[in-house]
């Protein structure tokens, strides 16, 4: 069943990533008033976000029209009701704070580059529940793990550096080591741990490109077969992926 499904992956990504789709509804953005340092993130973010909408538009387009809200104090998050994504500005602060005198995960990048590909899978999950909620999709798990795999996918499948994903994803890894203890109620919680979170997403980019991100895999690892699994994990949440885009047109 796993192998007739990668066969199958390998067609309809490539169908679905090629194939222009026509809906009406669309996804906009609007700032709201800036002061002098939240203008700083205007200027860095705004010509990141209007590229994302139109990739979002052209690949995964919605049911209903949403609206990115950059600005306010709430979120990041998606409203339901008013089908409206929140992103405030302090939240480019915190990324950028959150990786002050921090080690990153690819010497070769740049702070800007790391704080941007940060806020690319942040903005891809919350446009996931928007999707999920706008298109009805079924889900059987943690809402907030599929968006996160919806965010991976989408790095890994629409962008030719596989390393944003990868740059992305360490955001997850610092914010634990920012945690020092883990309360009951966390483990109750709609998110899983972030280290949970970090770990499920370098589990499909290994399985995106064994050779190329071989590293990732410890002698640990291969002891308990996680290197196989991630590579049939990528493929079966890929196609999952492409079976709920290609019955959303
Ligand atoms: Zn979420």
């Amino acid at each position: 069943m796993r192998l007739l499904n990668q066969v199958l992956t390998a067609a309809i990504t490539l169908f679905i990533f090629l194939f222009s789709l026509h809906i009406s509804a669309k996804t906009f953005y609007q700032f709201e008033p800036a002061t002098e340092e939240e203008k700083q993130a205007r200027i860095l973010f705004e010509p990141l976000v209007k590229d994302m909408i139109e990739l979002l538009n052209s690949e995964v387009p919605i049911k209903q029209d949403v609206t990115i809200v950059i600005g306010g104090d709430d979120g990041p998050l998606f409203d339901p009701q008013e089908n409206k994504i929140y992103f405030p500005y302090s939240f480019f602060f915190f990324i950028s704070d959150t990786f002050e005198n921090e080690e990153l995960a690819i010497e070769e990048t740049t702070f800007d580059e790391t704080v941007m590909n940060i806020f690319v899978h942040v903005l891809l999950h919350e446009y996931a529940h928007a999707y999920f909620a706008n298109w009805d999709v079924p889900l059987l798990g943690k809402e907030e793990d599929a968006a996160d795999v919806f965010a991976t996918l989408f790095m890994l499948n629409v962008f030719d550096d596989p390393d944003m994903a990868y740059i992305a994803v360490d955001f997850y890894a610092l914010l634990d080591t920012k945690t020092e203890t883990i309360a009951d109620l966390d483990l109750w919680g709609e998110h899983s741990l972030d280290y949970q979170r970090y770990t499920q997403s370098l589990c499909l980019i290994y399985g995106s490109d064994p050779e190329k991100y071989t590293f990732i895999m410890d002698k640990e690892l291969k002891g308990i077969e996680r290197d196989t699994f991630c590579i049939e994990e990528f493929h079966l949440k890929n196609y999952n992926l492409g079976k709920i885009i290609l019955s959303n047109q």
